[in-house]
């Protein structure tokens, strides 16, 4: 099985003053039993991996340009991600997705970028409210999965996370037949089509708590969680990943 990942998303939140999250995160977990990342808005990347030391704890981004450089005002390249010090970038978020007209062909050039420059990309799927009303949840997963995820991926350098657009911020979440089920479905629609599939990391988020990572975490072919709101304060992400 792969190695569980306890993922944050500090979404377009935190400052340079937050990073003293970093060091309760540290001081609480000197041996974490799984691998951390945090993904702090841009600008914080290099502070924080600074911040970070020789601690266990990787730093990623939360969206890359599918270009290695030249004019594109506002944007951030893979590569120089990777020079401040990410590991990791998160890709097609929901709220990237609906923000910014992210499509899935966006999405997979982005994530070919990021794994030219050495990045491990977090691909993000998920369904709308109506769309899992619809009875189209698994349909529509499907054809994010097929689109956003480019040639050459293995279980090296993607991870994929599933987060249904309505568990995210609300803090609603699925049932965990609901959760088994998509996950399930994306471990069967990876094979043949990224390398290694069986150990991709496949991750929940959508209102993950410390109250309900445990019982989370036991859903099969669940491999760990992207947390947004309870990655904020190391008191609650401690125990998210103590729960992993
Ligand atoms: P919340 O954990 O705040 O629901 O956010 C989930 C998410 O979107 C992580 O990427």
């Amino acid at each position: 099985a792969p190695r569980k990942l306890a993922a944050g998303n500090w979404k377009m939140n935190g400052d340079l003053a937050a990073l003293a999250e970093i060091d309760a995160l540290a001081e609480a977990h000197p041996e974490p039993g799984c691998e951390v990342l945090i993904c702090p808005p841009a600008l914080l990347v290099h502070p924080m991996k600074g911040r970070v030391g020789a601690h266990a704890i990787a730093v990623g981004g939360q969206d890359c340009h599918a270009r290695a450089s030249g004019a594109h005002t506002g944007d951030i390249s893979a590569a120089q991600l990777k020079d401040a010090g990410a590991d990791y970038v998160i890709l097609g978020h929901s709220e990237r997705r609906a923000d910014h007209g992210e499509t899935d062909a966006m999405v997979a050039a982005k994530a070919a970028a990021a794994h030219a420059a050495g990045l491990v990309a977090v691909i993000c799927v998920g369904e709308t409210e109506a769309q899992r009303d619809a009875g189209e949840t698994l349909a529509v997963i499907g054809a994010q999965l097929a689109g956003s995820i480019p040639a050459g991926a293995t279980a090296a350098n993607t991870v994929i996370a599933y987060e249904p657009v309505w568990a995210i911020g609300t803090g609603r979440t699925p049932t965990n037949d609901q959760i088994a089920e998509v996950h399930g479905f994306m471990r069967d629609q990876l094979g043949g089509r990224v390398g290694d599939s069986g150990n991709v990391r496949l991750l929940y988020g959508g209102s993950v708590k410390p109250g309900n990572a445990a019982e989370i975490f036991a859903i099969g072919d669940v491999d760990g969680a992207l947390v947004g709101g309870a990655s904020l304060k190391a008191a609650d992400f401690s125990g998210i990943i103590a729960a992993l």
